[in-house]
């Protein structure tokens, strides 16, 4: 066995780790929300939850039943929706996973697909590796002049990744 691991698919990670995570994808997704949400007043709605996440408010109602049964939220008349204790520790630790991803894509100069690639990602990243981004994010923060020759390097070695079948795979180079 190789010795980081064998070879799964995706699809084969994903049915691994499923066993291992109490929370799925979605239910993070909801939980990142509510905590972005919550932070002005204090509480949000389930018209504002669909809205936000661009689903059903009938998805809605089903995922915060959901996610009061797991004492994260606390769902109150007039479909409004407010964290528990664990619920928003939860939803800050989900919101600043995404801000060090983002950041990171944002530092590789990813632009178009920002939102997007920092979505697919930050459900599928080890505890691990998303501190070491966010070591080099710091790094390259209180380091711009190192930043600075990173911005200005174009290597020649590259070629390997312009190929002629990119049409063939869900995201394709940003032109
Ligand atoms: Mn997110």
């Amino acid at each position: 066995m190789p010795k980081n691991g064998i070879f799964r698919t995706a699809r084969g990670y994903q049915l691994h780790l499923r066993g291992k995570k109490t929370l799925t994808p979605s239910m993070e997704d909801y939980l990142e929300m509510i905590y972005r949400n919550c932070r002005q007043e204090g509480f949000t709605r389930v018209n504002q939850l669909a809205e936000s996440l661009n689903v059903q408010a009938p998805s809605v109602s089903r995922m915060v039943q959901r996610l009061t049964q797991l004492e994260l939220l606390d769902f109150e008349k007039y479909g409004i929706v407010r964290l528990t204790q664990s619920g928003r520790e939860l939803g800050e630790f989900l919101f600043h996973r995404h801000q060090v991803i983002e950041q990171f894509l944002s530092l590789l100069g990813v632009t178009d697909s920002l939102l997007m690639e920092t979505e697919m990602i930050e459900h599928n990243i080890s505890l691990t590796t998303l501190e070491k981004i966010a070591r080099l994010n710091l790094f390259f923060q209180t380091n711009p002049e190192i930043y600075a020759r990173l911005q200005e390097f174009e290597p020649r070695a590259l070629d390997p990744l312009h190929f002629a079948w990119k049409d063939w795979l869900v995201t394709t180079r940003e032109e």
